[in-house]
């Protein structure tokens, strides 16, 4: 062990919310997919494959799905909703749509479509692959706040089972293409009911200051409705509502449905028409680390079942179909990204040393922590270490300080370059947000199962990087 890391030194302190931890080599519970373990020896392993031999043989980083755990997790949404919102129980049934944005490759697409579940889509590209993928157009939705005259062509030619129309610019353009192909487009409604969700809270107002949606507060909403009520080449089907992501506090979402209900019972009134769907969107939070504690699934079902009982009831209208879009709490517990230690460093400052452990990927193939400031925990995966726990920063190989994966986390203090290093609960907007910042290739997606080890999106090599520069073609291009 180097001897400027045996913890000689003053450390900087851990966050409150990170205890020193018992064994240093164990796996926090309930931030790794259900087929991840450690061997005696310290090795992650997933599905009975090491990652030392993934790492061996596909190279890293790359971000490595338990399918599995992947599949029976979209399963047990669909399952738990359905059940919670079903006829029996007074209701009118669930659908679940997952949110493509999260991450979508034609695999998942396939997987997602036979799990039973929706897939939601909100560009030309998401379409595409849902339609590579053999997911028919009535499992599809299409989002979007800036949709293009060749986007709503496209779903209309698709087929898609509901378009989310968002501003009172696109019901005209949406109504123009709908006629003149002589159609007519399932419409469902976005809109903005006034409440903002963050991680532990939300704030009820009247008015939302963002890009999505229809205002309720300031009539917009009921405007588009009546355009599209009164429209013979749209169909309005229902309303939807997104309040925000990575939510823990259930009222915010109850706050929502009561909202979208009262104003589905106005439409309904003044237009003498049924609305069959309503949508709650997704931001269902989930574990990045120790400090966070979901709502369990069929927790967050009943409680959803329950408002949309009550304000039917007392709304005297039709319990609508019910649908939710969950992207992140669906793919982002079923993978990890695998990173190989390049260089550790210790740096004094104000609150004591840190140690520096710089891995060969970053905020290229993992920007939430730049961009959200958002926490992730980490493991040593190719062995176990002896050496006192130390609080590391985990760090990429950008030109930019603000490049950090895990912002603080302990460690062995033994940790050395060569060492694998394991990011749990990656699935979601990693590899979808990836970029090619100082021309990294972006790294590829390793389904991983008992029997079978694929790529499901192939690591990028620097043929493909180089292929939008003239200048590069032919030129150096070995890897
Ligand atoms: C992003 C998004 C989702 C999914 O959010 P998660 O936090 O991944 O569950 C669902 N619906 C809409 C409209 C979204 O924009």
């Amino acid at each position: 062990m180097p001897a400027h890391i045996a913890g000689t030194l003053h450390a900087t302190p851990a966050p409150v919310w990170l205890p020193y931890p018992d064994d240093v080599n164990a796996l926090l519970p309930s931030l790794w997919s259900d087929n991840v373990t450690k061997t005696d020896d310290g090795v992650l392993t997933i599905a009975g494959h090491s990652v030392t031999d993934l790492a061996e043989r596909y190279g890293t980083p790359t971000l490595v799905m338990d399918v599995a755990d992947f599949r029976s997790r979209a399963e047990a949404y669909l399952s738990t909703f359905s059940n919670a919102f079903s006829v029996e129980k007074g209701l009118a049934g669930a659908d679940v749509f997952y949110a493509g944005k999260a991450f979508l490759c034609t695999a998942v697409a396939r997987w997602v479509h036979e799990a039973g579940l929706g897939l939601d889509t909100c560009s030309l590209g998401e379409m595409m692959i849902a339609r590579a993928a053999g997911v028919p157009g009535d499992r599809v939705g299409l989002h979007g706040n800036s949709k293009s005259t060749a986007e709503l062509e496209y779903a209309l030619d698709y087929g898609v089972a509901r378009i989310f129309v968002d501003s009172l610019d696109e019901v005209a353009r949406l109504e123009s293409i709908a006629a003149a192909r002589g159609t007519v487009a399932p419409v469902m409604l976005r809109v903005t009911v006034g409440v903002e969700a963050h991680t532990h809270d939300f704030i009820a107002t009247a008015h939302e200051d963002q890009k999505f949606g229809l205002s309720l507060a300031d009539g917009t909403a009921a405007r588009a409705a009546r355009l599209v009520a009164e429209s013979e080449h749209l169909r309005l089907d229902g309303l939807h509502s997104h309040i925000g992501s990575q939510i823990f506090d259930i009222s915010g979402f109850q706050v929502a449905a009561a909202r979208v209900l009262a104003f589905r019972a106005e439409i309904m009134g003044e237009h003498g028409i049924d609305l069959p769907d309503v949508d709650l969107g997704g931001g269902f939070g989930i574990r990045y680390t120790s400090q966070d504690t979901p709502i369990p699934v069929a927790e967050m079902a009943a409680e959803l079942a329950a408002v949309v009982a009550k304000e039917c009831r007392g709304l005297g209208t039709s319990v609508p179909r019910i649908s939710i879009e969950p992207g992140r709490a669906i793919v982002s517990p079923a993978v990890f990204t695998l990173y190989e230690v390049g260089t550790v460093k210790q740096v004094s400052t104000d609150s004591g040393t840190r140690t520096y452990v710089a891995v060969n990927g970053g905020m290229s193939d993992n920007i939430r922590t730049a961009l959200y400031d958002a926490d992730y925990s980490c493991t040593l995966a190719n062995r176990n270490s002896n050496a006192e726990p130390a609080i590391v920063r985990v760090v990429g190989k950008h030109c930019e300080s603000g490049d950090i994966i895990v912002r603080d986390e302990y460690m062995g203090a033994d940790v050395t370059a060569g060492d694998l290093v394991a990011v749990p609960t990656t699935g979601a907007y990693c590899r979808s947000l990836a970029n090619n910042y100082n021309h990294l290739p972006r790294p590829g997606v390793l389904a991983v199962e008992a029997d079978r080890v694929e790529w499901i999106v192939t690591p990028e090599d620097h043929t493909q990087m180089f292929a939008t520069d003239p200048g590069m073609a032919g030129g150096e291009t070995s890897n």
